[in-house]
């Protein structure tokens, strides 16, 4: 009986699965193609962040895009470190640092000999802006690959326009690609900037924005709180003793904009970068350009990155689980509402779609865990450099031994080179010295020191560290040999070998090294725990299927992903999946 019952049922599943066909093959004539891809990348914000603050939501900002949207609630980075440059890369790349070779926030190049920011390119330049400090002279040069907005480009022989906007450098430059146009705020200049990489200089619909001095008009004024002060229970109390007094902004609400001078000064416009003003300020650059680039206006479509950079700001110096974030992320909703209705009133329906995400999340300020009773902690690179010098000169001697003399040159004074999370640098120059002087002693310098030995000590040595869980080594990654674990390959994945360190530390959950570590106040991201690598990833508008997606995507899934969105070839390295199920096609 059951066998006969089925009969029916496989035939009419049969017509409709016949009919399904032919509506698609109906649609495919007249694709949903957008005339206009905004992507918003929120710097520094857990999908959590989403659920937590709802209640504070209007009907017009995030929900909309939940509501109306595709969401991905198990949307992940898979890569371990969860920072801005690395993140923004990946968005619109779909590739892992392996591949594209932005790791991290800095590196050691062994060209220049000297610690280096990801984006930095000695031959860019900042146009109008003289003072700038080196690291500034940013550029995507570094970048391997492409990105969607230099596929977007090529596609059309560059009838399409794509353009990054942030309030950081590097986020703007990963959204424009290499081929687009990328702006950014600069604390020096009070206004938004380019790179001579891009520009020898500023568009006029840029110089006309800067002229306008939208930030000198918060100068004296204070950033309050927008909730009623029973609401920020769900947050830790305001003024905790780890939050930053951020550029004299102080560690609680009312956070008033000033400056000793009493008058506008790149401190000032630092501080204004950690205020939901500098959001609205982003915003209005973002409507600026669709209206002077005339962005969606003809048949070629363009991308518009737009990133969220005051988030970031705000969340190191009081820490996610602040009144501050909280008030930013209750505003956002408000600001993200605001510009949706912009974006319908000057397009028509189906002439835009929205991407929606994370660069990553947020470590909670460890000083808060452990009042709370969970181990946490800020690891100082003194304690990881004072471990790693005693394990390698235990074993092999002082790295500036020459014969029975102790040289004198700086660049054998020590055996690690760099301390840059995630990686060590061991300092080869001092190994070659010592492996090359025939008189050295005692006896055992004078064998060949093994680089793989030099760094398994590196690594042990780190691990009596309180808060360093592991280490890699490179020659566990480069021979294959990496851990059975669920973070070896995160690791493997933001291991580039002309860039990474020699031995990559892992710390436990809720310790962090790097800047945030030196300090004794604020607090980071960069780990490859849950809490930095969970984001949002929504799709809403043109080309989407809305709907509510529970199953595990990567956020290399993006770039490919909005790339069938727009029927143009995905980048170049991307690793991602089509998220094909959300096509409507
Ligand atoms: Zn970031």
């Amino acid at each position: 009986m059951k066998n006969l019952k089925r009969i029916p049922f496989l035939i009419t599943a049969g017509v409709l699965c016949f009919s399904a066909q032919i509506s698609h093959a109906q649609k495919r004539e007249t694709p949903t193609r957008p005339k206009l891809a905004v992507v918003i990348v929120i710097d520094q914000f857990r999908q959590e962040y989403l659920s937590r603050y709802s209640k504070f939501f209007g009907k017009d900002g995030f929900n909309r895009l939940m509501k109306n949207g595709a969401q991905f609630t198990s949307a992940h980075y898979s890569h371990a470190t969860t920072y801005t440059g690395p993140g923004h890369a990946q968005i619109l790349s779909g590739s892992f640092g392996h591949t594209n070779g932005i790791i991290g926030n800095r590196w050691w190049n062994p060209a220049s000999k000297q610690v280096e920011t990801m984006f930095y390119d000695a031959s860019a330049k900042i146009p109008g802006v003289e003072l700038s400090p080196k690291d500034d002279d940013t550029s995507p040069r570094n970048f391997i690959g492409n990105n969607l907005s230099d596929e977007l480009l090529l596609a059309n022989n560059f009838k399409s326009k794509a353009i990054g906007i942030a309030l950081k450098d590097r986020a703007a430059v990963m959204l424009a690609g290499k081929l687009g146009k990328a702006y950014w705020f600069h604390e020096q200049a009070g206004g938004m900037v380019t790179s001579s990489y891009y520009a020898n200089a500023l568009p006029a619909w840029v110089q006309n924005f800067n002229a306008k001095k939208i930030p000198e008009s918060y100068f004296g004024k204070a950033w309050t709180k927008s909730l009623p002060q029973s609401e920020y229970s769900l947050s830790h109390v305001d003024d905790f003793p780890q939050e930053t007094d951020f550029e004299g902004l102080g560690r609680a609400f009312p956070h008033v904009l000033s400056d000793k001078s009493g008058k506008p000064s790149p401190n000032f416009y630092t501080a204004f970068t950690a205020t939901p003003f500098a959001t609205d300020y982003t915003l209005q650059l973002a409507r600026t350009a669709i209206e002077s680039e005339q962005l969606g206006e003809d048949s070629y479509p363009d991308i518009l990155g737009v990133s969220i950079t005051a988030t970031d700001i705000a969340g190191h110096a009081f820490g996610p689980d602040s009144h501050e974030v909280q008030d930013m992320i209750a505003r956002l909703d408000g600001q993200l509402a605001g510009f949706f209705k912009y974006l319908d009133a000057r397009f028509a329906s189906g002439e835009v779609t929205i991407v929606l995400t994370a660069d990553h999340g947020a470590t909670p300020l460890p000083e808060y865990m452990t009042t709370l009773g969970i181990e946490a902690g800020r690891i100082k690179k003194k304690q990881l450099g004072d471990a790693i010098e005693k394990a390698l000169t235990d074993r092999f001697g002082p790295p500036n031994m020459i014969g029975k003399l102790v040289s004198n040159d700086p660049d054998l004074a020590k055996w690690v080179l760099l301390l840059e999370d995630p990686g060590v640098y061991i300092n080869w120059k001092a190994v070659e010295s010592i492996q090359s002087n025939q008189e050295a002693e005692p006896a055992f310098l004078r064998s060949k020191i093994n680089p793989e030995e030099v760094r398994r000590i590196a690594g042990e040595a780190a691990l009596s560290v309180k808060g360093i869980l592991t280490y890699y080594t490179r020659d566990q990654i480069q021979n294959g040999k990496m851990p059975n674990n669920r973070w070896a390959p995160m690791f493997e994945k933001s291991f580039y070998a002309a860039r990474s360190g020699d031995v990559l530390l892992q710390t436990k959950p809720y310790y962090f090294w790097g800047s945030y570590g030196e300090r004794d106040s604020g607090s980071t991201h960069g780990s490859p725990y849950e809490y930095d690598t969970h984001v949002p990833m929504i799709f809403m508008g043109a080309g989407i299927r809305p709907g509510t997606y529970d199953q595990n995507v990567d956020i290399t899934d993006i770039a490919p992903t909005l790339a069938g969105v727009l029927d143009i070839a995905a980048p170049v390295g991307n690793e991602g999946r089509k998220l094909h199920e959300i096509l409507a096609r």
